[in-house]
Order: C-alpha cells, then structure tokens, then sequence
C-alpha cells in the first residue's frame, strides 16, 4: 500500500528477506479471505486498541476506500456475512496479490528479495544482508513491515526486535491474539468430538458476550466466536486470574422459554435432545462440565444450556495465531506512524503494538497505516522541494 502511493512521486524499493512477498496475504485467503470489513467511521475506529491511535489513519483511508482501490485494479468486493468484504467470488487471493504486483512494477517499484533486514547502522539505516554482503540502502525515509510474530513460514517473526531495541526503541514481547484456546476435555470426549461445530451459539467472558460458531479440537476450541474473547482472556491470565468462558446453546431462547417446553412434562434425561432440540455434541458438553446432580434435575440442566461454564487452561501458541499482539510501543510512535527518535523510520501494520478482531479489520488496520505514513511522507517531500 505505502509503495502504490509514494511510487508515482519518488523512487520505492522494496527489501523482502523471502523469495517473495505477500506469503501471509495468502494464507489469510486460504480461509474465509475478508479482505476489509463494510464498518465504517467510528464502528470501524473502534474495532481498534487502541482505537485513539487508528483514527486519523482509519479516517484517510477506510474500508470503502480500500474496496475502491480493490476495484481500481480489476477487483471488485461484496459484502457477506458480519460485513465481512471478500473479494468477488470465484477470485483467488493469488489473482489479488498478483494485481497489486503487477500495479507497483508498472510504476516502477523495484524488489529486492533474499534481504533480510539484520540490524541499524552507525547513522541508523537499516542493514540487509543479501548473499554474504551487507547493503546499506541510503534513502530519505524508510517504511518497516516486517509484520508480528505468527506462521513464521510466512516470514514474520520477530528477530527485528532486537535491533530496534538497540537503538532505543521499546518494543513489548508478542503474545497470542485471535488464537484458540486450551481447554482439558477427556480423553473419550475429544476422541469422539474433535472437529464438531458448535453452531449459533454465545460464548461470555465478564461483560463480553459474542454470537457465532466455535469448533470443538482436539486440544480446545477455536472460530469466529472464540477469538473475539482472547483479549479478555489474556487479561486475566496475566492477573494469574482462571478464565472461565460461559456458553450459551440457545441465545435466542430464555430460559423461561426453555422452562416453558418441560412445564407438565416428567422429563427422563434422555429426553434432553429432544425437548431442547440439543444435538449429540451439545449434550456432550453439557455433560462434560456439569454434575450429576445438576444435570438429571431439568433446571439445573437448563441452566447449564443457557450458562456453561468451560475453565480456559491457557491460550494457543503465538506460532498458530491468526495475529499477535506486541511489537514497538505505541509510546514510540508519532501519530504519523513515524518514530519520535528516528523521524525518518517509519513502522506500519502489524510491527506495531495493535489488536484487532477477525473479520477484515487486520488487513484493513495494515493498509490504513501504510496508506496514512504514505501520506504522511508525501506531505513532507512536498514541503521539502
Ligand atoms: C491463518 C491466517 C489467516 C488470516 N486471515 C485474515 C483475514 O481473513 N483477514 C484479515 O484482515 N487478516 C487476516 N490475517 C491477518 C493478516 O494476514 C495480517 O494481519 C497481515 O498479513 C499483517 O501484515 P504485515 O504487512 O504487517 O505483515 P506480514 O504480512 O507478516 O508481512 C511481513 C513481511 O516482512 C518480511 N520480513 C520479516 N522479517 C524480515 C526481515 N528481517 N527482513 C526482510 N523482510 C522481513 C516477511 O517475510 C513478510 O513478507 C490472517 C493471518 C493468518 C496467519
């Protein structure tokens, strides 16, 4: 994105330690690829944390912008389900990739691949080696993406700390954000259940409550209502707080609704599945985490349909997130995403010390803080000649 706006101004190149670029671009398509999500304004700013820090950037350069620049190269997006924004059916993330290669070579952006960034030079440039040799590229301003600390077979890992601390800049240590979570299920459970949907359910966590589906694994459960809960429950593990999640297999029924279908009737427990219209799984895990006693007595068991309480044990491993947390302080940062120590570095998308949810909002927070430090440069160059 930086290099599409500076490139028709001034010269861009680009270092990539890889053979090629874009590698996680393409395993974030290998799933559902939400390429930016239909929020806008203040819903979207707000997908944010810090939200504060995002506004300006976010403001430059929304959601609908980043579809029109999508449409611009021969991409158009629809809107699906959650607002996510996906690119038109039946085009590949490859195809996508492609066209905004093929964009930045006609406007004469030049690749550098097999550099790998290794540390800061006596003035500050950014040292890559290539082959056995070190360059030093002299250049008025410099962009880092070197991205967080997941699918480090994507490239990203973050050796690049180090050296920016070595130049005085704080950066904090990655941790798991839009990951799964550990929970200890027996033996028999996850033989039987790993890979089963819980679909339409609610998960909570203290006052956060969010509707979708999760997957039951072999080691716990991920998906789209598990990962909006990972901030919450990373909270409380670093206040060596148990995080108990709470899950809810009938969110659009209360429980005097529930109530209501035993009122009259003498309910066998074997009946469950079919007076609440529970599958073989949900019932399961019902089980799994409610006792005898409550669970033969039909209100304590509708108690546990509406409010499971499941004890997290840990988190995923930073390796198999979506996305981490960390990075360089924000505190180091100007708000053009320029570092106040070093005015003419200039860090963006995932480096920084940012989270978001799942559902395009990643991508999107990358592109709006390439696009705003893009900008930002223009601006200066202008002011400079
Ligand atoms: C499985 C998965 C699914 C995802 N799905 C989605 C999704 O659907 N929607 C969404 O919005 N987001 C999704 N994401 C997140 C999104 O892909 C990332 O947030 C985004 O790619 C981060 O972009 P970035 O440019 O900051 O870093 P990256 O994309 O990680 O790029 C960093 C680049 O820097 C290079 N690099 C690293 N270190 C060096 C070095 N020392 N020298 C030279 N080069 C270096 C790397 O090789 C890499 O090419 C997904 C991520 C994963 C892992």
């Amino acid at each position: 994105m930086a290099a599409d706006i500076l490139s028709p101004f001034c010269s861009v190149e680009i270092f990539e330690k890889g053979k090629t670029v874009g590698r996680k671009f393409l395993v974030a398509g290998n799933g559902g690829f939400n390429i930016t999500n239909s929020a806008t304004g203040n819903a979207l700013i707000n997908k944010f944390t810090p939200a504060r820090f995002f506004s300006n950037a976010i403001s430059a350069f929304d959601s609908d912008a980043t579809r029109s620049w999508l449409l611009q190269m021969g991409i158009p997006t629809y809107i699906g389900s959650s607002g996510r924004v996906f690119p038109e059916i039946g085009i590949k993330p490859i195809e996508v990739l492609q066209k905004i290669k093929e964009k930045l070579i006609m406007q004469n952006v030049q690749f550098h691949f097999d550099h790998e960034f290794i540390s800061f030079n006596s003035e500050n440039r950014p040292v890559f080696k290539y082959q056995e040799n070190e360059i030093v590229p002299i250049a008025d301003y410099y962009i880092f993406a070197l991205g967080g600390a997941s699918w480090s077979i994507t490239g990203s890992n973050e050796m690049w700390r180090t050296e920016f601390e070595k130049i005085g800049i704080k950066t904090i240590s990655f941790q798991s954000s839009n990951c799964g979570v550990n929970i200890e299920w027996t033996e028999d459970f996850k033989s039987k259940y790993a890979g089963a949907p819980l679909k339409n359910i609610s998960i909570s966590i203290n006052d956060f409550t969010i509707k979708g589906e999760a997957l039951i694994t072999h080691y716990g459960l991920e998906g789209n209502a598990v990962y909006p809960i990972i901030a919450e429950v990373r909270k409380m593990i670093s206040k060596n707080v148990a995080p108990i999640i709470h899950i809810d297999f009938k969110p659009t029924n209360s429980n005097v609704q529930l109530k209501n279908k035993i009122s009259g009737l003498t309910v066998p427990t074997k009946n469950y599945k079919t007076v609440f219209n529970l599958n073989e799984v949900q019932l399961a895990l019902i089980k799994q985490f409610t006792s005898k006693g409550l669970f033969i007595q039909p209100e304590s068991f509708i108690s546990s349909i509406k409010n499971l309480s499941i004890p997290i044990s840990s988190l995923r491993p930073i390796e198999e997130s979506i996305s981490t947390v960390g990075g360089i302080a924000l505190d180091e940062m100007n708000d053009n995403f320029s570092l106040k120590k070093f005015p003419s570095i200039y860090i963006v998308g995932e480096m920084l010390d940012w989270d978001a949810p799942t559902g395009g909002y990643l991508l999107q927070g990358c592109f709006s803080t390439a696009y705003y430090a893009a900008t930002n440069i223009l601006n200066s160059l202008s002011v400079k000649n």
